[in-house]
């Protein structure tokens, strides 16, 4: 039986969370014990704040704090470039590569039938939308995973008749890899090399 029926219910929120096993969420719940608590009411109020006035881009679908994001709003980017992402992680990775002047399309996940995400789970409808106006290009950045490579086959297939240039970031990422891990050199040398479909 614990000692602390509190602590239990903090240890379980805090497991809940990726990466955090039960031993690391203990200590971070001893950790929170020992901060002053108007620290720790900080702490509640800004994860708060943000899952409440966090939302998607309504152009791009990346998280911002506003309708649209800086990047959709900022009149340098090429509107007509759009480059494909799973992630927001993803948009991150290659802003800091400081490279790429065209826009994104987050799609929050990839295609994976086996674990039931369809096309409506991720923001598919959303892309195709954008791609109804005159595109220049479409720069497919997805993880090289098999969800990847499936969500990457399902676009192309999908814009056949649109004729609208894709091209996909070069193999330099290793098989397995997340966008979001890999270093600024390989994810630019990546886009530089990047292949038509
Ligand atoms: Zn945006």
């Amino acid at each position: 039986m614990a000692n602390s029926e509190r602590i239990e219910q903090a240890v379980e929120q805090l497991a809940s969370l990726p990466t955090i096993g039960r031993k690391t969420a203990r200590r971070l719940a001893f950790h929170l014990l020992r901060l002053p608590e108007e620290h720790v009411q900080r702490f509640a109020e800004t994860i708060i704040a943000m899952r409440r006035e966090v939302q998607e881009c309504s152009i791009c679908c990346t998280f911002t704090d506003t309708t649209t994001c800086p990047t959709c709003a900022n009149p340098k980017r090429n509107v007509l470039q759009i480059c494909v992402v799973e992630q927001p992680s993803d948009v991150l990775a290659i802003e800091r590569t400081g490279d790429y002047r065209g826009v994104y399309h987050v799609l929050h996940g990839a295609l994976n039938p086996l674990d039931g995400v369809g096309v409506t789970d991720i923001r598919m409808r959303e892309l195709f939308a954008r791609l109804e106006s005159n595109i220049e290009e479409v720069i497919l950045a997805v993880n090289p995973t098999v969800e990847g490579e499936l969500t990457t086959q399902y676009i192309v297939k999908m814009t056949q008749p649109l004729t609208i240039p894709i091209t996909r970031i070069a193999r330099g990422i290793p098989v397995g890899a997340d966008l979001e891990f890999t270093d600024e050199a390989t994810l630019s040398r990546a886009f530089i090399g990047r292949q038509p479909v």
